[in-house]
C-alpha cells in the first residue's frame, strides 16, 4: 500500500490550529439568530500549493473570514467552513473534483446563501473557463464575494463583474509567474547536477548510497544482463528471499523497471527527459551498464528466445532453415536412444514444423564452435570493445520499441470494430500489421545488439575457455551463444538417420 494519502493526512487538521478564541468565535457565528442574522455567508478555503503551509494556510484564511463576517451587522454563517484539500490550483490532473466547493456550490444554487467570503478568487476557481462558467451562477443567484485578501465583488452589477474577471486574470498570471520561477529553479538544481528530492532506491535522504540497497540492484543488473534474467523473474526472487522494497510491501515486475533503469542509479542527471550530465551524487552502477538495462528492459516483455525459463541450449535461439522461425523443444521421440529434439513449432505457433533434429548432437556442435571461437585471440576484446552505444541511441530504441508496441495495441483494438467483408479494410489493416511487426523486429535486433556485449564481460581473462564453459550455467551459456552466432537448422533428406553436421548452420555474429 502507498504511504497515507495526503487527503487523509491533512484532512481537518487546519481545525486544530484554531485556538480557543478562534473556535468559540465559529461557533459563535453559526448559532447567530436568523431573524437578526438574516444574512447567509459560506466560507470557501483550499490549501496552498506550499506544502509547508497547508494546514496552516487554511487556517488563516479561515480565520480571515470569521473575523469579517463578525464585522458585519447582518451576517451570519450559514455552514461549517467548506475547505478543499485538493493540492494546486493549476498543477495536478484537470478536472480534479473538489467535493467541498461542489456542496457549496449546491448550497448557492438553492439560494441558501448570500455571501460567499474567500481568500483570493484563485482559492474558487482555478483557471479561466471555470470562472467564466461559474461566475455566472453567482451572478444568476445574486452572490457577494469577499475577497479578503482583496477586493470585494458584487456580481449582481456589471461593475462587479467586470472586476471580478481583471481580479481573475491578475491571479492566474501569478500563479504563472510562480509556476515560471520553479521551473528556473529545478532547471538551475539540474544544471548543477544536484538531485532533484524525493528518495530513490539505493539511496539514504541526500543521496547517500545505501549500501543494502546498491547491492541488491548490482545483484539484479548482474542477473539480468549475464543470466537473461527478466524483471519478473527479479520481482519473484526478491519477494521470496524477503527483500524488501522502499515502499509497497512486495516488489512488482514494474517496481524493478523502475528501479533498474533510473538513470540516477548511473549517477546521471536527467531534467524533463533530457540528460543534464553527471549528478553530484555517487553512482552505483556504470553508465555503460545503465545503458545495456535500458536496452535490455526496454519495452514489455523480452524478444523472444530471452527467457530464463528455457530448459535447453538452444530453444528459442536456433532457428528453422525452411521458415526462420524459432525452434522449440520437443518430445523426446520413441525411442529412448534419440532422446529429444529442435522442431519447427506448428504452423499456429508461427513455424512451419518442417525441421526436427535431436538435441543432443547439436548442443555439442554449437558449444564446441563457441568454445572455439571464444579461445581465438584477441575475438572477445572485439565484442568487448565494439563500440558502445551512447544513451541518447539506447533510449531512442526504447522509445520507439514502446511506441510500436503502443500502436500495435491501437491496431488490436481498432481491428475488433472493423467489418470482416470490408476487403479495401482488410488489405489496409494487414499492410498496417506488417509495418510495425517489420519496425518491431528491426528496432528488437538493435536492442539485442546493444545488449549484447555485456555478456562477454567476465570471459577476458579466462585461461582456460573450454574448462570454464563447463562451469557456466545454462542461462550463461544460452547468453553467450546468442550473443556470438546465429544457428539454423537446415532440412535433411527423408529416411537420414545418422546426424549430419553439415545441416546445422552456424555464424559468428558481427560484432556491434
Ligand atoms: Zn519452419
Amino acid at each position: 500500500m502507498a504511504p497515507t494519502a495526503p487527503d487523509a493526512r491533512k484532512s481537518g487538521s487546519w481545525e486544530d490550529i484554531l485556538d480557543d478564541e478562534e473556535r468559540a468565535l465559529l461557533a459563535e457565528l453559526l448559532n447567530r439568530d436568523p431573524t437578526t442574522y438574516p444574512t447567509v455567508a459560506v466560507i470557501y478555503g483550499r490549501i496552498s500549493s506550499d506544502p509547508d503551509q497547508d494546514a496552516k494556510g487554511v487556517a488563516r484564511q479561515v480565520v480571515k473570514a470569521l473575523l469579517r463576517i463578525q464585522t458585519e451587522r447582518t451576517w451570519r454563517l450559514g455552514f461549517a467552513p467548506f475547505i478543499d484539500n485538493d493540492i494546486s490550483a493549476t498543477k495536478g490532473k484537470q478536472g480534479k473534483r473538489r467535493p467541498h466547493y461542489e456542496r457549496m456550490m449546491s448550497v448557492v444554487r438553492e439560494d441558501a446563501a448570500d455571501v460567499i467570503v474567500t481568500y483570493m478568487m484563485n482559492r474558487l476557481w482555478r483557471n479561466r473557463i471555470e470562472r467564466a462558467s461559474e461566475m455566472q451562477v453567482c451572478t444568476d443567484h445574486r452572490i457577494r464575494i469577499i475577497a479578503t485578501n482583496g477586493q470585494d465583488l458584487d456580481l449582481s452589477s456589471s461593475s462587479g463583474r467586470v472586476v471580478a474577471g481583471l481580479l481573475g486574470e491578475l491571479d492566474t498570471y501569478e500563479v504563472e509567474v510562480n509556476s515560471e520561477r520553479s521551473r528556473d529553479e529545478a532547471a538551475q538544481r539540474a544544471k548543477l547536477g544536484l538531485s532533484p528530492g524525493g528518495r530513490c532506491y539505493g539511496y539514504d535522504k541526500g543521496r547517500k548510497v545505501n549500501p543494502a540497497e546498491a547491492a541488491v540492484i548490482k545483484d539484479l543488473a548482474d542477473k539480468v544482463l549475464k543470466e537473461d534474467w527478466g524483471i519478473r523473474t527479479c520481482a519473484r526472487y526478491l519477494n521470496t528471499e524477503g527483500i524488501k522494497p522502499a515502499f509497497a510491501a512486495k516488489w512488482s515486475p514494474g517496481v524493478v523497471r523502475q528501479i533498474l533503469t533510473n538513470a540516477a542509479i548511473a549517477g546521471l542527471r536527467y531534467h524533463n527527459e533530457e540528460l543534464i550530465g553527471k549528478a553530484a551524487w555517487e553512482p552505483i552502477i556504470s553508465t555503460d551498464t545503465h545503458v545495456r538495462l535500458v536496452a535490455r528492459l526496454c519495452g514489455n516483455g523480452q524478444p523472444p528466445g530471452w527467457s530464463p525459463h528455457h530448459r535447453y541450449l538452444l530453444s528459442g535461439i536456433a532457428t528453422c532453415g525452411k521458415c526462420g522461425a524459432a525452434v522449440q523443444a520437443g518430445r523426446p521421440g520413441k525411442t529412448a536412444r534419440s532422446g529429444r529434439s529442435y522442431q519447427c513449432p506448428t504452423p499456429s505457433d508461427g513455424g512451419c514444423r518442417g525441421v526436427s533434429r535431436v538435441m543432443v548432437p547439436v548442443d555439442a556442435l554449437v558449444e564446441n564452435t563457441a568454445v572455439t571461437l571464444l579461445s581465438t585471440p584477441g575475438i572477445i576484446e572485439q565484442f568487448i570493445e565494439a563500440d558502445l552505444p551512447d544513451a541518447a541511441d539506447v533510449l531512442s530504441v526504447a522509445q520507439r520499441i514502446e511506441a510500436a508496441q503502443a500502436r500495435a495495441a491501437a491496431l488490436g483494438r481498432a481491428m475488433a470494430h472493423d467489418d470482416p467483408d470490408n476487403e479495401v479494410i482488410r488489405i489496409m489493416r494487414r499492410a498496417q500489421q506488417e509495418e510495425i511487426t517489420t519496425e518491431l523486429a528491426t528496432l528488437r535486433r538493435r536492442q539485442a545488439a546493444l545488449a549484447h556485449s555485456t555478456v562477454f564481460d567476465g570471459l577476458l581473462d579466462v585461461e582456460d575457455i573450454a574448462a570454464h564453459w563447463q562451469t557456466l550455467s545454462l542461462q550463461r551459456r544460452r547468453a553467450i551463444i546468442r550473443a556470438l552466432v546465429s544457428v539454423t537448422i537446415m532440412p535433411t533428406g527423408p529416411g537420414r538417420r545418422r546426424f549430419e553436421p553439415d545441416a546445422i548452420v552456424i555464424k559468428r555474429r558481427e560484432a556491434l
